[in-house]
């Protein structure tokens, strides 16, 4: 099997199969976000995804989680994916679980009856880029969605019965829009609850520059002691009850996890010693990746 690289999946199916059901991005509009630009976004013929199951089931006969790539897999029509999941889990017969991306458009797409029979099918949890509750901070980048589609697509994911693991990005709205970005950020998953939720770091690479004229002449780029005041922010501000608050991403500077209804003290004890002393506690730059 080969794949269509680059190839991308959340830090926490770091030891699941990966399939590629789609290829790219179906939205691919965000301006900070490099991952599908030079992919024209399509979904793999079935035919074409089946041989990749075959072969890969005969070599990990026991693969126990499947993580369906490129960046938006939940686009696919019922009918396509419903044959998707029951090959998976004919192919594999320990199989206890698939998950993909799904961004706010495609969870809006579909009715709630759908979304209800891919849960029953086996499809379980839902990685979705909020990446910001401000609607300013949204329309900037393009993101394609405001904060109400946000939330209403996040709702109907839980509604549904999928666990729900919600990414947001830090430094997203630069100097100007920082305390809106975290205040609406903070409270947009208030609202919403999901059961995971990680915050990200903003890191550019070589979109650096042309992010930064997208976003006009008044855009300021954070530092890291910057960033980690943005994530002391929204740890203090969240009000969530028995979601698992992560910095788990390899962009961010300080690794942290935690129930926020049960461990908010130690983050934020967390956060200040590394504030306090940042050489100690902080990733050096040349650590982090995209
Ligand atoms: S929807 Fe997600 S994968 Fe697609 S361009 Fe935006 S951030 Fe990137």
């Amino acid at each position: 099997m080969q794949y269509d690289e680059p190839l991308f999946r959340p830090p926490s199916e770091a030891h699941s199969l990966i399939l590629q059901a789609t290829l790219g991005c179906s939205n691919n509009t965000c301006l900070f976000c490099g991952m599908y630009k030079m992919k024209k976004f399509k979904v793999r013929p079935f035919e074409a995804f089946k041989k990749d199951v075959l072969e890969c089931a005969q070599y990990m006969p026991g693969a126990r989680r499947i993580f369906l790539a490129d960046g938006d897999a939940l686009v696919m029509s019922m009918s396509h994916f419903t044959k998707v999941l029951r090959l998976l889990y004919a192919k594999f017969p320990n199989l206890e679980r698939v998950t993909c991306y799904a961004n706010p458009i495609n969870l809006l797409n579909k009715s709630m009856g759908e979304l209800r029979q891919l849960r029953e099918e086996g499809l379980d949890i839902l990685y979705l880029g909020m990446e910001s509750g401000n609607d300013e901070v949204l329309k900037r980048i393009a993101k394609g969605s405001t904060r109400a589609e946000i939330l209403e697509a996040g709702r109907k994911a839980l509604d549904a019965g999928f666990p729900l693991s919600v990414t947001v990005i830090l430094g997203l709205g630069g100097r100007k829009l920082s305390e809106a970005h975290i205040r609406d950020t903070a409270s947009l998953c208030s609202e919403l609850n999901p059961t995971y939720l990680s915050a990200l770091t903003l890191m550019l690479g070589p979109l650096e520059g042309y992010f930064a004229k997208t976003q006009g002449p008044d855009f300021d780029f954070l530092d890291k002691l910057d960033m980690l005041r943005e994530v002391r922010g929204l740890v203090s501000a969240l009000e969530t009850s028995g979601t698992v608050f992560r910095t788990n991403h390899a962009s961010n500077y300080l690794p942290l996890k935690g129930v926020l209804s049960r461990d908010r003290a130690q983050l934020l004890s967390a956060i200040d010693a590394a504030l306090a002393d940042p050489d100690r506690y902080l990733k050096p730059e040349f650590l982090r990746a995209l």
